[in-house]
C-alpha cells in the first residue's frame, strides 16, 4: 500500500461529534466549491466519492460575500448550514488585490474560529520530485498574529501594521499541535518562531508552549528560530520527518508553501485542514487557479487529498484509505495520468476516472 499519507490519529480536541442522520445512514456535508478551478475539481471530489460510495450528502454552500456595515461577511444561512453540521469541504475562493472585499477565507476562519491549520506535506510514491521522502506536518496558528487585520495609516508614507498574539489563542494551537503529535506517534514537536526579534510576540509563543510541556512528557518540545528551519528543511527536509511543527501565523503560510514545493513542486498536491473548536473545514493549499481555470487541466489531487483528511476527522478511515490509495497509485502509475502541473497529459477529467478505476 502507498497509504501512508496522512495519519488516522484523531485530537481530542476539534474532534468531529456530528451525526448520519439516522433516516438515511448518511452523513450531510456543505460543500463550498469555490472559484476558478473550484467547479472542476469539485466535481471530480463528487465523482469519486459516489463511485467509493461514501455515505454522505453534498449541500450546496454559497459563502457569499456580503457586507455589512462595510465588512465582509458570510451569508447568514451559510453560516447556519456550517454551523449545524460542524463541517465542511471547500475548494478554492479568490480575493481581490488591495482592493474590493476581504479575503473570504480569512473571513472563514474567524467567523467559525478555525484556530489551527493542520498542511501535512509528504513525497509522492513512485512520483519524483525535487526530493524524496519529505514527510513534513506543518501546523499553523490561524487566527491572529500578522492577520489579525490591524493596519493604520499613522501619516502619509507611513503605516503601522500589527501582530497580534495572545496567550489564549496560542495555547489553543499548541495544546492542539501537542495533541496531534501525540496522536501521529511522532516523538517531537517543533515551535518555530524569530523570539530574537519579536522578543514579546514570539516570546509568548515560546513561554506558553514550553508550560504545557510538562502535560505532554512523552513528547519532546524543541524550538528553533525560522532563519535556521527554512536553511535546513531545503537542505534536509528528512530532519523533520519524526516532528511535527507549529508556529505563528504568518510564518505557517509561508514555510507550508515552501514544505508544499519541496515535497511535491505542485500545489495541486497538498491538503489541509483548518481545525475549530466546533467546526472544521477542508481545503486544498493552492488558490483559484484562474490562468487554468475552465480548462479541465486542474490537478484535482489537493481538494481530493483534503477530503481524504475530512473523512479520517469523521472517523470514515475505510472510505479515506481506499480513495486516497486509488489517487496516490493513479499518481503513480505514470505521466498518462499525471496532470500538466506534474508534467504527465492527463485531464481533470481523465485523472478522475483513473482514481475511480483504482477504487
Ligand atoms: P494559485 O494557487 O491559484 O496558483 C498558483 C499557481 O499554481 C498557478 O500557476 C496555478 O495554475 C497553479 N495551480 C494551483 N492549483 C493548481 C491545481 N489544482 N492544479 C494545477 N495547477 C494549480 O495562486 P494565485 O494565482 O496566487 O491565487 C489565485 C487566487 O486564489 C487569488 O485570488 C488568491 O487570493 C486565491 N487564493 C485562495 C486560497 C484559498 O482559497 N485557500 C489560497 C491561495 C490563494
Amino acid at each position: 500500500t502507498v497509504s501512508r499519507f496522512l495519519s488516522t490519529g484523531q485530537p481530542s480536541i476539534g474532534r468531529f461529534t456530528g451525526k448520519p442522520d439516522p433516516a438515511t445512514g448518511k452523513f450531510t456535508v456543505p460543500f463550498i466549491e469555490g472559484d476558478g478551478v473550484g467547479p472542476e475539481i469539485s466535481e471530480s471530489v463528487k465523482k469519486i466519492f459516489s463511485a467509493a460510495k461514501v455515505p454522505i450528502e453534498w449541500v450546496p454552500c454559497d459563502v457569499g460575500p456580503i457586507f455589512v456595515n462595510g465588512q465582509t461577511t458570510i451569508p447568514e444561512p451559510a453560516v447556519e448550514l456550517i454551523n449545524k453540521h460542524l463541517i465542511a469541504l471547500k475548494g478554492p475562493l479568490a480575493t481581490p488585490i488591495g482592493k474590493g472585499h476581504r479575503s473570504l477565507n480569512l473571513t472563514l476562519r474567524k467567523t467559525f474560529n478555525l484556530f489551527a491549520n493542520v498542511r501535512p506535506a509528504r513525497s509522492i510514491p513512485n512520483y519524483k520530485s525535487t526530493y524524496e521522502n519529505v514527510d513534513l506536518v506543518l501546523i499553523r496558528e490561524n487566527t491572529e498574529g500578522e492577520y489579525s487585520g490591524i493596519e493604520h495609516v499613522i501619516t502619509p508614507g507611513v503605516i503601522q501594521s500589527i501582530k497580534l498574539i495572545t496567550r489564549e489563542a496560542t495555547e489553543r494551537v499548541v495544546r492542539y499541535a501537542f495533541e496531534y503529535t501525540q496522536a501521529i506517534g511522532r516523538p517531537r514537536l517543533l515551535v518555530i518562531h524569530k523570539s530574537t526579534i519579536q522578543r514579546m510576540a514570539d516570546g509568548l509563543f515560546v513561554k506558553v508552549a514550553e508550560e504545557l510541556a510538562s502535560e505532554y512528557p512523552d513528547i519532546k518540545l524543541e524550538t528553533e528560530i525560522i532563519d535556521k528551519s527554512i536553511l535546513n528543511v531545503v537542505s534536509k527536509p528528512e530532519l523533520y520527518s519524526d516532528a511535527v511543527s507549529v508556529c505563528p501565523n504568518l510564518y505557517g503560510d509561508i514555510l507550508s508553501d515552501l514544505n508544499s514545493g519541496l515535497s511535491a513542486g505542485s500545489l495541486g498536491l497538498t491538503p489541509s485542514a483548518n481545525i475549530g473548536d466546533k467546526v472544521s473545514i477542508f481545503e486544498a493549499v493552492h488558490g483559484s487557479a484562474p490562468d487554468i481555470a475552465g480548462q479541465n487541466k486542474a490537478n484535482p489531487t489537493a481538494l481530493l487529498l483534503s477530503s481524504v483528511m475530512m473523512l479520517k476527522h469523521m472517523g470514515l478511515d475505510e472510505h479515506a484509505n481506499k480513495i486516497e490509495n486509488a489517487v496516490l497509485t493513479t499518481i503513480a502509475s505514470g505521466s498518462e495520468n499525471r496532470t500538466a502541473d506534474l508534467s504527465g497529459t492527463a485531464s481533470t477529467s481523465s485523472f478522475t476516472e483513473e482514481v475511480i478505476q483504482r477504487l
